[in-house]
């Protein structure tokens, strides 16, 4: 019998069999025109995922939080004001990077499934000037979206440079960087993106690179400095190779494939995608009696659900029963609550079929755990929405 289990965690996601056999194709040289050509396209493919037409992308081997720490490393010097606005554990992440490299940080939390309210965000703007703030549009932790749209309006209008961490949402959730005026939008290959862990992927406006240009100090980290990367990204860019540090081959060959496949999906009919399969599973959730860790739906991702494990159960015994039944969920991250909650992501090429699976082994492991309710209910609302 085949062991198939269907992944759905908040990244490393399912991903699509022809970006898996881009990654086992031979490894080519990182001169060899093909590849000259793919690293091009993926430059020019990112700006059209990214919605940020003027932008420059950087592709380089490296995790998520390596994409932060580039970020970081780049736009801040030793006594900079950062301003951090925190839904989560990548909230506190940021905060400790911005540290390492000199910064001022204040951290704007928010209580646990909870954003930020504007007001606070404004007041913090007015009462000190600072260089840049931190939105982490999805917390991983959480499963709450922030929209960063009017935080981004606002930092424009205080003159501070804003940056998305967008591991759990670019290619998931809506973005439109350069009309939204955000100056980092960085994310990860293994998340939305639908390509194996191993890639960070950022795009930077045209006026952080004019901040970076100015800086009076060297940047204090020598793989991240984007004086070691622009002319790369520029050299295949003008399909010509050139080397800092030797490019991940095979994930850039696979990164060109999920672009494409991206872009052919669309945008706009992408974001829906998500919202439509995001609504249902979350419906059947709360259909089910289960409470969201979000305190509002609508402060809800659409590429991941945090839902608390069901009353008088054991959530490590709860998952392992979803286990039995092929899919593969992740437990919660927060600290303070690690234990009470468990996250389901729905991300990248997730399909009808992959929710309702999902569903359907959460509601055998309310049956296994003598959970009190409706079999099917879940499932029945779901379909309701998906099929609408
Ligand atoms: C996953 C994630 C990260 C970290 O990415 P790694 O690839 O694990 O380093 C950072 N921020 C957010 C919002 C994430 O979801």
């Amino acid at each position: 019998m085949k062991s198939r289990k269907l992944l759905m965690i908040p990244g490393p996601i399912e991903f699509e069999p022809k970006v898996l056999q881009a990654l086992g194709a031979p490894t080519t040289s990182h001169v060899a025109p093909n590849f000259i050509e793919s690293f091009g396209n993926c430059i020019a493919l990112m700006r059209k995922v990214w919605l940020a037409p003027t932008g420059q992308p950087f592709v380089v081997a490296g995790t998520g939080t390596f994409a932060m720490d580039m970020a970081a490393a780049n736009l801040i010097e030793p006594n900079d004001n950062v301003l951090v606005i925190s839904t989560g554990y990548f909230g506190e992440r940021f905060a400790e990077i911005a540290k390492r490299y000199g910064a001022n940080v204040t951290i704007l939390a928010s209580k646990v499934g909870d954003i930020v309210s504007l007001d606070d965000i404004e007041k913090a703007l007015s009462t000190k000037k600072y260089k840049l703030l931190t939105i982490t549009h999805v917390d991983t932790s959480t499963g709450v979206l922030v929209n960063p749209k009017p935080i981004a309006e606002l930092a424009k209008k205080h003159h501070t440079l804003s940056i998305l961490d967008g591991v759990c949402s670019v290619a998931g959730e809506e973005i439109r960087q350069e009309e939204w005026g955000i100056d980092v939008v960085l994310t990860a290959s293994q998340k939305a993106v639908g390509v194996p862990p191993g890639l960070a992927l950022l795009v930077v406006s045209q006026k952080a690179l004019e901040v970076f240009n100015n800086r009076k100090t060297p940047v204090g980290n020598y793989y991240a400095d984007f004086n070691n990367w622009l002319p790369i990204m520029k050299a295949y860019e003008s399909r010509q190779a050139s080397y800092f540090g030797t490019p991940p081959v095979n994930l850039i060959a696979a990164l060109e494939v999920s672009l494409l496949q991206i872009v052919a999906e669309g945008m706009d009919n992408r974001f829906l995608r998500h919202q439509k399969i995001a609504s249902a599973f979350r419906e059947a959730m709360m259909a089910l009696g289960l409470k969201l860790l979000p305190v509002h739906k609508n402060l809800s991702a659409n590429t991941l659900t945090a839902v608390y494990f069901p009353k008088n159960t054991t959530g490590s015994i709860f998952l392992s029963h979803i286990g039995k039944n092929d899919v593969i969920l992740a437990g919660g991250l927060l600290p303070s609550h690690k234990t009470k909650y468990f996250r389901v992501g729905h991300m990248g090429s997730v399909n009808n079929n992959d929710i309702i699976a999902t569903i359907a082994a959460i509601e055998s492991a309310l049956s296994a755990s003598k959970f009190p309710f409706e079999i099917g209910i879940g499932l029945k609302t779901a379909l309701k929405i998906l099929n609408d």
